[in-house]
């Protein structure tokens, strides 16, 4: 290929290699510097394509460090159910709106502001991980600093414990609040030891996690709470450039009888302004109108504001993140994504199974039927992917893929959807995430204990006999 490219004949590019002390055969790859020197030998200037752009991207804005200002921080109130994370973030609220604001309407739209001491915070209205982990998973990390609220009458419970490792994965700072102090059976210590078995370690302990008692009820440990919140922010040096075009990330969205698609963005860098064109997922339009939380329309939103917007076509999910862009390149992006999310679909929903093979081998669309084998003895292994090989018609053979001794897991599930293939196992189960794996890949995961059952059935299905499963 490259000596096409250089229009060179492949033997001069194989004998100037060999001058060089690189001995390869024709098929052999050469990396960009050795090309480079191949090509200064033959006075053909070798230079490197920058990477395609993907088009389901929007493309990265210049973003210079010295540009950027500071930012209020964001926050994600944590913590096991029933522990009082609403009642905090009602308190907060209800403390931090000055009398001016107090007489206007707050509005629940996904997040919230409060100023304390001249100094702003952001609070999400969706407590609990779930929310904050299904925004990670689709790429977008908005949470600077986690509170985990722990009730002092109740201590560590398992989702305290699994929020604290949500937190930690995110690497986002933990400040622990310890709720509910007013209760007679309140005991502060006895949940510092218990967050300390999680590494969590006390301040006054020797340790660097900031705990601050606070009773949601009685609104006292509040100010506390924001000051260390403010105090944690700043050794992050939050930083945003506002002179940019927006950058956000879904909150919430719905769709309004009357407003049609309402979706509250959290602006994380630039500015969004009224009548800016946006993308968010698979949804673009101009910005109409935009709300702030305390129902007033606003005409532009910097970083770390909460805005609800108005003007999307269609309903975006929680977790898209939304761009700034001219009209051409956010329907462009918009329809590639819509096609990309089509294709991911029917992918997903084409995966092989032995139930339908037999259809999909007659109109053509299989030819190769792959297969993952797992046993518990090596032997096995070798003796079923010998007669499953053999087993083939006109239409179609059988590869196995991949083979090995142990339980079916996660990653055989995962190698089985990326090839197209199904699962037989012998004398061995999936594990509890291969079977979760399985049921949103797709995977058709057979278990045997008899040789001949397994082979039996690959080739009742792919003679379209096999009995259905009940
Ligand atoms: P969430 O499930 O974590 O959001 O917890 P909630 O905010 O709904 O609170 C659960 C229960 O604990 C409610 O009955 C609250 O009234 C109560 N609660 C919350 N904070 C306090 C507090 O500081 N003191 C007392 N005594 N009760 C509280």
């Amino acid at each position: 290929e490259f000596s096409k490219l250089i229009k060179r004949e492949v033997n001069e590019v194989i004998k100037a290699l060999f001058m060089l002390g690189v001995m390869v055969t024709i098929n052999q790859d050469i990396d960009f510097d050795t090309a480079q020197l191949i090509g200064d030998n033959f006075g053909v200037e070798v230079g490197q394509k920058a990477p395609e752009e993907d088009p389901t991207e929007i493309p990265e804005v210049d973003d210079p460090p010295e540009k950027r200002v500071p930012r209020p921080p964001v926050i994600t109130v944590m913590g096991h159910v029933d522990h009082g994370k609403t009642s905090l973030l009602d308190a907060i609220r209800k403390t931090n709106v000055t009398s001016r604001e107090a007489g206007g309407i707050t509005q629940h739209i996904g997040a919230y502001k409060v100023n304390y001491q001249g100094k702003q915070i952001v609070f999400l209205d969706t407590p609990g991980h779930e929310a904050f982990t299904a925004m990670r998973a689709r790429g977008a990390q908005v949470t600077d600093v986690a509170i985990l609220v722990v009730a002092a009458d109740d201590g560590v419970m398992p989702q305290t414990i699994e929020a604290i490792n949500h937190a930690k994965a995110a690497k986002v700072p933990i400040i622990v609040a310890i709720n509910k102090i007013d209760r007679p059976g309140a005991n502060p210590d006895h949940v510092k030891q218990q967050l300390a078995e999680h590494e969590l370690i006390p301040e006054d302990w020797g340790g660097d996690t900031i705990m601050v008692p606070v009773s949601a009820h009685q609104k006292t440990g509040i100010s506390d709470l924001l000051e260390m919140i403010l105090l944690v922010a700043e050794m992050q040096e939050l930083k945003a450039n506002p002179n940019l075009p927006a950058h956000g990330t879904i909150i919430e969205a719905q769709l309004d009888k009357g407003r049609g698609p309402v979706a509250t963005v959290l602006v994380q860098r630039g500015t969004l302004h009224i009548g800016d064109t946006i993308i968010a997922g698979t949804s673009y339009g101009k910005v109409r109108a935009m709300i702030n939380d305390r129902g007033e329309k606003v005409k532009k939103a910097l970083p770390s504001t909460p805005v609800e917007v108005l003007g999307l076509n269609d309903v975006p999910a929680a977790g898209d993140i939304l761009d700034s862009t001219d009209e051409k390149t956010a329907r462009g992006v918009a329809e590639k994504r819509i096609a990309k999310k089509k294709e991911e679909e029917i992918k997903l929903n084409s995966k092989v199974s032995l139930d339908d093979l037999f259809q999909r081998i007659k109109e053509g669309e299989i030819k190769e039927l792959n297969i993952v084998v797992k046993a518990d003895v090596q032997g096995t292994i070798e003796a079923l992917k010998a007669s499953l090989e053999k087993i083939k018609n006109d239409e179609v053979k059988v590869a196995v893929v991949h083979a090995g001794v142990g339980a079916i897991t996660e990653s055989d599930v995962m190698l089985a959807s990326a090839a197209n293939a199904l699962i037989i196992g012998f004398n061995v189960r999936p594990d509890a995430n291969a079977r979760k794996a399985a049921e949103t890949e797709k995977v058709d995961v057979r278990t045997y204990r008899v040789i001949y059952d397994a082979l039996n059935d690959v080739e009742a299905a792919i003679k379209g006999m096999l009995a259905p499963k009940f």
